[in-house]
């Protein structure tokens, strides 16, 4: 899981080929039976874990992992470097959705990025993303017609999720501005890192997140992942969640057609509901297994398309070393012309830079840049160890020439550069094809009815683009955990009619 490219850089060697055997029992606390039990700590997981907490069941969450937050993480590495994960930007709603399912802490920790910039043959220059920056772009620096731009914003806030348009979002595109691939590719590109959508997406879920981006601009959480993480952990304690990390869900038990309950680590967890943050194919064909299911179902569950992985670049700026402010988000290409597919390209020429100043962790006075390129999980999975390694080597190497095009002297500085691949990504989520943000747009309507199938058995993670991301992962905990307690007071109800 590593790179090397400056002479000063370590060459960091990961553990992605096993685990170590753990000192104790993770689960040595854990009880017999709880009113829920959920499965992963994403954002989701965490989120419908704290609504339901807060509501007064007894919830366990179990996390394969020894960290918490799923995609949302971090990690740290000697000389005292800490990399953020998917911290990269989001849209304002997750100030609402963590005020309100979370704690103000956390809600006023949450601020707007000072600084996007794109830097692509096709334009040049930083915005404000909102859809006031982006009018005055598409007229002033594109050239479209102002009643265009705005036709084609009230359009996408005008979109409903219920009217079941299945128009793409490369028609909308060109409907509202034909050929025109540079405005395509501002309109798109940003979009297409945070949660994986592609021109032939439906436009109604790329419509959904776009907008929620243009409302306000992108925001970030001040003081990295881990203080993130870190709140959530003890706002998860005060709501009695139990948390349990090195606890890898092997099976949802189900009986009699319900969901009661898991085996993890070897015992068996009794539970009044069960929710699942793993993969939507993992809960239904491995967790469950497909003869719990209608064989339609299960087989539509099998046909749903996953989203891309991931490669990212984290580097390490040397103790004491610093870099003037450039930006905080930076999409960079130096391809001609844009089209989805070539974002995930195994060489590919398009990445984003996110800047981590001391501002981001006011704690601390390191900076680091991580770059994220989409990936395709076919280009990284069957390599030999060795093209593996020359593979992440050359991806680290690109990186980093392309990084010092707008840094001039960078390399010299870092002393730490290291390489995920989705292999990274998969051996750590557990998510089938190390897929960054879930499923493609069908997953969705798997994901909701998987409790209509199998009752107790609820799903919250990333399906479907609309529910991918930061802010929509926590809201889909919510959606999840709000359908989860009418079904739990329901077998309160019945249990307490029987013993009457
Ligand atoms: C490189 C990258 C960049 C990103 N950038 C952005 C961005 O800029 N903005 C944005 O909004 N989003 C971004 N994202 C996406 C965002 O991080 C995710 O959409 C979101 O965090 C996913 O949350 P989730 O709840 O779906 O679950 P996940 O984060 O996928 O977590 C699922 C959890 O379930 C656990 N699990 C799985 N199986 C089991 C099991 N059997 N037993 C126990 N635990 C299990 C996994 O270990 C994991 O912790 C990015 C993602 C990546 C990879």
């Amino acid at each position: 899981m590593s790179g090397r490219s400056s002479p000063r850089a370590k060459y960091y060697r990961g553990s992605t080929d096993g685990r170590r055997p753990l000192g104790h029992d993770p689960l040595a606390k854990v009880r017999a039976a709880y009113d829920v039990v959920v499965i992963g700590s994403g954002l989701a997981g965490l989120t419908a874990a704290n609504v339901l907490g807060k509501l007064g069941h007894r919830v366990a969450l179990f996390e394969q992992h020894y960290n918490f937050g799923g995609l949302a993480t971090w990690f740290k590495r000697r000389g005292g470097h800490v990399f953020d994960i998917s911290l990269h930007g989001f849209p304002v709603g997750m100030i609402k959705t963590c005020r309100r399912h979370w704690t103000l802490e956390i809600a006023q920790r949450i601020v707007r990025l000072d600084s996007i910039r794109f830097d692509n043959p096709q334009f040049r220059f930083e915005t404000a993303f909102t859809r006031a920056d982006f009018t005055e772009k598409l007229v002033g620096v594109f050239g479209a017609e102002r009643s265009r731009v705005e036709e084609f914003f009230a359009h996408l806030r005008a979109m409903n999720f219920y009217d079941a348009n299945r128009e793409t979002v490369a028609e909308v595109f060109e409907r509202f501005f034909p050929g025109r691939n540079d405005i395509h590719r501002l309109l798109l590109e940003p979009i297409a890192y945070a949660n994986g959508s592609a021109l032939d997406d439906p436009a109604i879920a790329y419509g959904i997140v776009f907008s929620n981006f243009m409302s306000s601009g992108v925001y970030t959480f001040s003081g990295g992942t881990d203080l993130l993480v870190g709140l959530m952990r003890a706002e998860l304690e005060r709501n009695r969640v139990e948390l349990f990390s090195n606890a890898e869900v092997e099976r949802i038990l189900v009986e009699n057609g319900a969901a009661v309950g898991v085996v993890v680590g070897g015992r068996e967890v009794r539970a009044g509901a069960v929710l699942s943050n793993a993969s939507l194919g993992t809960t239904v064909q491995r967790l469950v297994g497909p003869g719990h299911f209608e064989a339609s179902f299960a087989q539509g569950v099998s046909a749903v398309r996953l989203n891309n992985s991931s490669c990212q670049v984290y580097m390490g700026l040397t103790e004491g070393a610093t870099i003037p402010f450039v930006t905080d988000l930076l999409f960079s290409s130096s391809r001609e012309r844009f089209d989805s597919r070539s974002l995930c390209d195994f060489h590919g020429e398009s990445r984003t830079f996110s800047f981590y100043y001391p501002k981001t962790r006011p704690q601390s006075e390191r900076y680091a840049v991580v770059s994220s390129t989409n990936a395709n999980w076919g280009d990284w999975a069957g390599l030999s160890q060795e093209q593996y390694e020359r593979e992440k080597a050359k991806l680290a190497a690109d990186t980093l020439r392309e990084l010092e095009r707008h840094v001039p002297g960078v390399t010299s500085k870092l002393d730490h550069v290291e390489v995920a691949t989705p292999r990274t990504f998969g051996f750590y989520t557990q998510h089938p094809e190390g897929t960054s943000f879930g499923t493609k747009f069908e997953g969705l309507e798997y994901s909701l009815k998987l409790h209509e199938q199998v009752r107790g058995l609820f799903h919250a993670g990333s399906v479907g683009i609309i529910m991918s991301g930061w802010l929509g992962a926590a809201n889909y905990g919510v959606i999840a955990a709000a359908k989860l307690d009418p079904y739990l007071a329901g077998l309160a109800t019945l249990a307490a009619a029987k013993g009457r």
